[in-house]
């Protein structure tokens, strides 16, 4: 399946509250195969539907290769994902996000999370993560809500890289470097 094209601020659309799936099919799961394509090719460790301007509640992730570039794919599809519990314990990561390119800042999040999500037979399962599969979980989930990382940082460095991001659209396109 082709790549999809992946959406960036200032798209209202990445504000969206997306839909829960309801019904797991053929077409449910060549969506989520074209989304691991789109994050892998990115490359990204986490990708949510509507990055690629589709309000559904899927998700793709795979952490495998961040801390070890060799090791196997190990890709995890959720659908409908929804967290169970957070630890009172927090942790603080960097974070960047394939939908405001080129921004990391630190956030700070419960350090532990479960969550409940379908997989793509349809079936319940349960995960609960820390470390950096716990910051992907949570930063994905809050996509689905309409909500992104940079709500986390201080309105000032926010309204900044919201302005950085509506001034390059105006500009259009870069030019190519050399
Ligand atoms: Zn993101």
């Amino acid at each position: 399946m082709a790549k999809l094209d992946i959406i960036t601020l200032p798209d209202r659309k990445l504000r969206l509250k997306s839909k829960l799936v309801e019904r797991i099919d053929d077409e449910v799961r060549a969506f989520m195969d074209a989304m691991l394509e789109t994050m892998y090719a990115a490359p990204g460790i986490g990708l949510a539907g509507i990055q690629v301007g589709t309000p559904r509640r899927v998700v793709t992730i795979d952490v495998a290769q961040r801390e070890d570039e060799t090791a196997d794919p190990d890709p995890l599809f959720l659908i409908n994902p929804e967290v169970l519990w957070t630890s009172d314990e927090r942790a603080t990561a960097e974070e960047g996000c394939l939908s405001i390119p080129e921004y990391f800042a630190e956030v700070e999040r419960p350090a532990k999370v479960r969550v409940a999500y379908l997989d793509r037979d349809g079936k319940r399962q349960e995960i609960e993560a820390n470390g950096i599969m716990a910051v992907v979980l949570q930063h994905e989930i809050d996509h689905l809500e309409g909500k992104l990382f940079i709500d986390y940082i201080s309105k000032l460095k926010r309204d900044m890289v919201i302005k950085k991001f509506t001034k390059q659209q105006r500009l259009g396109p870069k030019p190519p470097a050399f």
